[in-house]
């Protein structure tokens, strides 16, 4: 090749470079990495710390299925983030504005990922190792600040596609080269990130949309970040906090898996159930093991489970645990005790299972909705065999009995739950109840139950906790009746 041809030749590639145009997801990528202080600028991020304070809501476990109005403020937050090494840790204090099941003492709560170590630290010190599922939502969560989301998409080996504009706001799919996906929406005016969406799999609801949104943008060192951020998941806000500082580069600590963490095997799901059984009475059992029981309960022609909670896991192991019991009679109906997510995140399960739900009257609309949602991303039980909801709503008195067996539902109004059921036996003297009374010195809820039960004069020997252990109908009362704990 002559000179003048290589000059040429380079005078052809200079005019397609100049001429190449970015593409439009590109062009919405540049626009918001311009805003925010530029493309290099934010490459160049090596870490990035916020802190602030806020509130937190009690997405299904507030009084109702509908109710909202239940929130934790929250102190001291911390979000640490190694942009490049993806690794994240969040700390915060948190204090329950309402009654709360563990009384009113700030909770401390440290979370955290390591590549794909996902873990969670106790107050005491002790960390453990999340499932696989949780750490993926993690790694996730790591993308969902304007810095790292921009960033992420700034990688030559990200996937843009379908770009869009939606009411004031330019949005792009990205998938990650390391294979997280979420939406990047931006302000059409402002070009500043205004929101990330990603989907995720939630045991009670399925297929799930996990918003973060930004706003009230401040100038740190020449990066444009949000000092308001606001968490949804689908239309229910989880979580709103203003920021008091982003430290860019500065001092993360150790974002590094605890050792008890990192050296733990990784678990796909929730860790096996095992169930202990425990005869209670003639054609009673106690199904226990874990944080959350069960009762069985045998009728002249069927079997009655109290409580499938928490995930298929647990659930499917209850009942399979029920049939293998009982095996000559069928299991035919749950009685769920009321809404709160860990004691209904069996409910799908349960009727993957054939077996009708009997909840208070409260509760029927969130489970036929619960019932009919998609839960394609982690496909549960139901998903896989689906089968119609058949479910009986509770709003009196009401006993299940045929003269071998009978079992009386009260619906319970309280400051835990006011979509509550309890089940008396009372031949046997039992009285069956989740989360108003757990045997221990804090007991916020005890006091009003007590007064319930001796307004309906109830004859009971032993309380059966289906989130504690068995505890004498006399330690019930002793510990009812101590002044319940102070309040912040
Ligand atoms: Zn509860």
């Amino acid at each position: 090749m002559t000179y003048t041809r290589f000059f040429a030749l380079l005078a052809t590639l200079a005019l397609a470079a100049a001429c190449s145009r970015p593409t439009p997801e590109q062009q919405i990528v540049n626009d918001t990495a311009a805003a925010m202080g530029g493309a290099d600028r934010i490459l160049a991020v090596k870490t990035l710390v916020i802190e602030g304070e806020g509130t937190q809501y009690n997405l299904g476990q507030d009084v109702t299925p509908s109710a909202t109005g239940q929130t934790f403020t929250v102190t001291d937050a911390r979000q640490a983030i190694d942009v490049a090494g993806g690794r994240m840790r969040i700390e915060l204090t948190r204090r329950p504005t309402f009654t709360f099941f563990q009384g009113p003492a700030p909770q401390r709560q440290v979370q955290g990922i390591d590549g794909t170590v996902g873990y969670n630290v106790a107050p005491s010190g002790a960390a453990t190792r999340v499932p696989d599922n949780v750490a993926n939502d993690r790694r996730v969560q790591i993308l969902h600040t304007p810095l790292t989301a921009v960033r992420a998409a700034l990688d030559p080996m990200a996937r843009l596609v379908n770009p869009r504009t939606e009411g004031g706001e330019s949005l792009i799919d990205v998938t990650t080269a390391g294979g997280q996906s979420f939406t990047l929406a931006i302000d059409a005016t402002t070009k500043l990130p205004t929101r990330v969406t990603s989907r995720a799999d939630n045991t009670n609801l399925g297929d799930v949309v996990n918003e973060s949104s930004f706003s009230e943008y401040q100038d740190y060192g020449g990066l444009q970040l949000p000092t308001r951020l606001t968490t949804k998941v689908d239309t229910i806000t989880t979580a709103e906090y203003r920021a008091s500082s982003h430290t860019v580069d500065g001092d993360t600590g150790d974002l590094a898996a605890p050792a008890d963490a990192a050296g733990a095997p990784a678990m796909a799901g929730p860790p096996p159930a095992t169930v202990a059984v425990e005869e209670l009475a003639r054609g009673i059992w106690y199904l226990a093991g874990g944080s959350h029981h069960s009762v069985l309960v045998e009728f002249g022609d069927h079997l009655t489970l109290i409580e499938t909670p928490q995930n298929d896991t647990r659930a499917l192991a209850v009942i399979a645990k029920a049939r293998e019991v009982v095996p000559n009679k069928p299991l035919t109906e749950v009685i769920n005790t009321h809404h709160h997510f860990d004691h209904s995140g069996g409910i799908r399960a349960a009727i993957s299972e054939g077996l009708t739900v009997i909840t208070h009257q409260g509760n029927v609309a969130l489970f036929e909705e619960v019932a009919k949602r998609p839960h394609a991303i982690v496909p549960d039980a139901l998903q896989k065999s689906p089968k119609p909801l058949m479910v009986k709503g509770i709003s009196e008195d009401t006993v299940l009995g045929d003269g071998t067996m009978t079992v009386n539902l009260y619906p319970l109004s309280g400051p835990h739950s006011e979509t509550m059921l309890i089940a008396y036996f009372p031949r046997e003297r039992l009285l069956v109840e989740a989360d108003v009374y757990n045997p221990g010195p804090v007991q916020s809820f005890a006091g009003h139950f007590l007064g319930e039960l001796k307004a309906r004069n109830l004859r009971i020997d032993r309380m059966v906790p289906l989130h504690a252990k068995i505890a004498p109908y006399a330690q019930f009362v002793k510990e009812a009746s101590a002044p319940p704990p102070a309040t912040n």
